[in-house]
């Protein structure tokens, strides 16, 4: 049997579908949401989820703008675009694709981005809102873990939430937006000791540490709702797919929830991307 999937893909067409009207609404009034997305470098992955968020934009009527540039950009260059950018009233929401090439300070790029145009929520503004619970721009891949969870009547209050993984892009936000849902807080991390140990006392348990399989049968408690934020290409040798940090097989026999890789997490990622994209605009719009 095994527990239920949340279907990520269906969760996120409903939501895009929905989002319609609102861009309708907002082109009407001369507000066609806008979103541009900055590319430095030639990293194939990058290329395939930059062409897929373009991609995304167009069907939900949100206006894209790509800025490609070779590997070797000068900062000075994806800085001045950025303020360009930040000051184009066409332009709703900023993103720049990581990972930026090595010359790059992460930090100072992503800091250029106008808060109010920052979509991604990467903007140590936006994170430092998170924390304190004040309205702001959600990073997406967390946001759309805690829209699965709303989805599927899952309430994280007083519940044991444990996370792997303190990325600032989807731990360190997840375990603040779960905090802010007053769920139990735990977040697991390369020097934990004992991860099992803690990951067994999950009521919520949620994966994002980009190890193939990493979360096996053993190490969940029976019934936990378990979120699988990764994605791992898995060798040639072992067929080449994608594959999440959690042993989908093994764990779905012990969850009552589960998310697959593909079709959980991601899709709902970019569809928070257009949220994201859509608040801006409505709030620039006067809403
Ligand atoms: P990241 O920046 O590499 O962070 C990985 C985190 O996992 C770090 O905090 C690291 O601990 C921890 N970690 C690594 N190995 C561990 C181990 N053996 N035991 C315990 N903790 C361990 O990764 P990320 O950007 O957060 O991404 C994580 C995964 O999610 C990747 O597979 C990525 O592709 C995927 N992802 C998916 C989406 C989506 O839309 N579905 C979006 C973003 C990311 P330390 O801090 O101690 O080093």
């Amino acid at each position: 049997m095994g527990g239920q999937l949340i279907d990520g893909k269906a969760l996120a067409e409903e939501l895009r579908e929905a989002f319609k009207p609102r861009t309708a609404a907002l082109a009407a009034k001369g507000h066609r949401p806008g979103l541009a997305v900055i590319l430095a470098g030639e990293d194939p992955a990058s290329q395939v989820y930059v062409r897929n968020k373009v991609n995304a934009c167009e069907a939900a009527g949100i206006f894209s703008l790509e800025a490609r540039y070779s590997a070797d950009v000068p900062q000075e260059t994806l800085l001045a675009k950025i303020a360009a950018l930040n000051a184009d009233p066409a332009i709703h929401g900023i993103l720049v694709q990581l990972p930026l090439p090595r010359h790059m300070d992460e930090k100072t790029v992503l800091e250029a981005i106008s808060p109010e145009k920052d979509v991604d929520g990467f903007h140590a503004a936006s994170l430092g809102a998170l924390v304190q619970g004040h309205p702001c721009f959600i990073p997406c891949t967390p946001h759309g873990v805690m829209k699965m969870l709303e989805a599927h009547g899952i309430d994280p209050s007083g519940k044991e939430a444990v996370i792997i993984g303190r990325s600032s892009i989807v731990g360190k936000p997840m375990a603040a937006l779960l905090l802010n849902a007053n769920a139990t807080v735990t977040v697991c991390h390369s020097k934990t000791l004992d991860l099992p140990a803690h990951a067994r006392r999950a009521d919520i348990l949620v994966a994002a540490l980009g190890k193939p399989r990493f979360v096996t049968a053993s190490m969940v408690k029976p019934g936990a709702v378990v979120i699988d934020v990764g994605i791992n290409r898995l060798p040639p040798e072992e067929g080449g797919k994608l594959c999440g940090d959690v042993d989908f097989e093994s764990v779905r026999e012990v969850a009552s929830l589960i998310t697959p890789v593909p079709g959980g997490v991601g899709p709902m990622t970019i569809t928070m991307l257009l949220a994201n994209t859509i608040e801006a605009a409505e709030r620039r719009a006067g809403k």
